[in-house]
C-alpha cells in the first residue's frame, strides 16, 4: 500500500509499505478520506513520526477483521483517535479520552491506504454522511462541539474565539448554528476570510483591534498560544465561561485574585470528544450543519508533501488527502 511517512523538518515522503493484516483481535480498514490535523506540527516541524505519519482523522470501510465483531466487510466507518478499554470509570460514562489504561489502543497512521486497527475505534459512518466529513466529525468538529457542549453556549452569549484555524473555525460554525453572537480573532487574514464565510458576526486582528473590548460571556481560545489563552481569561467579562481548547504551548497567565477571585470566571477543561459527540454532531450536520465547508483543498496521496506545506504555512483550513 501507499503511505505517508513524516519525516520531520518539514519533509514528507510517500512510500510503499507492506498491507497491515487483520490480526490480534484487529479489523482492517480501506481508509477513503484522512485529514491533516494541527497536532501533526510537532512531528512535521520536529524529528518526524517513527510509525510512519500522525494520521488519525480517517474514514474509510471495514475490509477484514480478525475475530466475530459487529463489523462487517463493507462497513463504513469513522475512526476515533483512541479505542476504549472499556472497562474502566471514564470509558464506562463514555469519556474515552480520559481513559489512562495501558490495554487502550489508538491507531495513528491513518495517511495511508489501509490501516489495521482496534474494532472498538470504529464508529458508524450513516450512507447519507460523506467520508470526507466522517474524518472531521471525531476531531475538527468534535473537540469544538465538545467544548461548547461543557460551556453550555446558548443564543443569549457572545462568544469570543481566538484562532480561526479548522477547530477555531468549526467552533464559530457551531456557536452560529446555536445562534450565539460569535466574535473571532486572529492574525491570519487568510483565516478571517475563511470565518467570516463561516459565519462570524465580527472578525478582529489582535495586532490593530481591541480584542478586550468584546468583553464576551463566553471565551474559547482555539489556538494553544499563551498569549491568546491569558487573553481569553482578560476578556471575559464578570461570571464568564472559558475553555481552552488548543494543545500546544505553556499556558495562560493566571491571576487568581483577578480572573477567578473578583471575576468568579469559569473555565472548562476540555479534550476531544466523545462517541456521544459523534453521535450528536451527525444530528445537526443532518439539520443543517454545512461541515465541509471548512474543506478548503484536498490533494490526492501522492501529493502530501503539498498538502502538509500548505496546511501548516497557514494557507489553507482543513486539508483532506485521499489515497486512492
Ligand atoms: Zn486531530
Ligand atoms: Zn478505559
Amino acid at each position: 500500500m501507499r503511505a505517508v511517512q513524516v519525516l520531520g523538518n518539514e519533509q514528507i515522503m510517500v512510500l510503499d509499505r507492506p498491507d497491515p493484516e487483520a490480526t490480534d483481535g484487529l479489523v482492517t480498514i480501506k481508509i477513503e478520506t484522512s485529514a491533516i490535523c494541527g497536532s501533526e506540527r510537532r512531528g512535521y516541524f520536529g524529528e518526524g513520526v517513527p510509525e510512519g505519519n500522525g494520521g488519525h482523522e480517517a474514514a474509510g470501510t471495514i475490509v477484514d477483521a480478525d475475530a466475530p465483531t459487529q463489523w462487517q466487510t463493507g462497513d463504513r466507518v469513522t475512526l476515533h483517535s483512541a479505542a476504549p478499554c472499556g472497562h474502566c470509570r471514564h470509558c464506562w460514562v463514555g469519556n474515552w479520552v480520559l481513559c489512562e489504561s495501558r490495554e487502550r489502543r489508538g491507531t495513528r497512521g491513518n495517511h495511508s491506504q489501509y490501516v489495521a486497527t482496534d474494532p472498538a475505534r470504529c464508529l458508524p459512518l450513516p450512507d447519507d454522511i460523506s467520508f470526507e466529513i466522517g474524518s472531521l466529525i471525531g476531531d475538527a468538529f468534535g473537540t469544538p462541539f465538545r467544548a461548547i457542549q461543557k460551556v453550555g453556549v446558548t443564543v443569549l452569549d457572545r462568544v469570543l474565539i481566538m484562532g480561526q484555524g479548522p477547530v477555531g473555525l468549526a467552533a464559530t460554525m457551531i456557536c452560529k448554528f446555536f445562534n450565539a453572537q460569535v466574535v473571532v480573532a486572529d492574525v491570519n487574514e487568510y483565516r478571517l476570510e475563511q470565518a467570516r464565510a463561516c459565519g462570524a458576526d465580527e472578525t478582529l486582528n489582535p495586532n490593530s483591534d481591541d480584542v478586550q473590548a468584546v468583553a464576551p460571556h463566553v471565551a474559547f481560545d482555539c489556538t494553544g498560544n499563551s498569549v491568546a489563552q491569558t487573553a481569553c481569561l482578560d476578556a471575559a467579562q464578570v461570571g464568564g465561561r472559558v475553555a481552552l481548547i488548543g494543545v500546544t504551548g505553556n499556558g495562560p497567565s493566571i491571576n487568581t485574585l483577578e480572573h477567578f477571585t473578583k471575576k468568579e470566571l469559569t473555565v472548562y477543561g476540555t479534550w476531544y470528544s466523545t462517541p456521544v459527540d459523534h453521535l450528536d454532531l451527525i444530528e445537526i450536520i443532518r439539520r443543517g450543519l454545512s461541515a465541509e465547508r471548512i474543506i478548503t483543498h484536498r490533494f490526492d496521496i501522492e501529493d502530501a508533501p503539498e498538502a502538509f506545506s500548505k496546511f501548516f504555512a497557514g494557507e489553507a483550513a482543513k486539508v483532506i488527502l485521499t489515497p486512492w
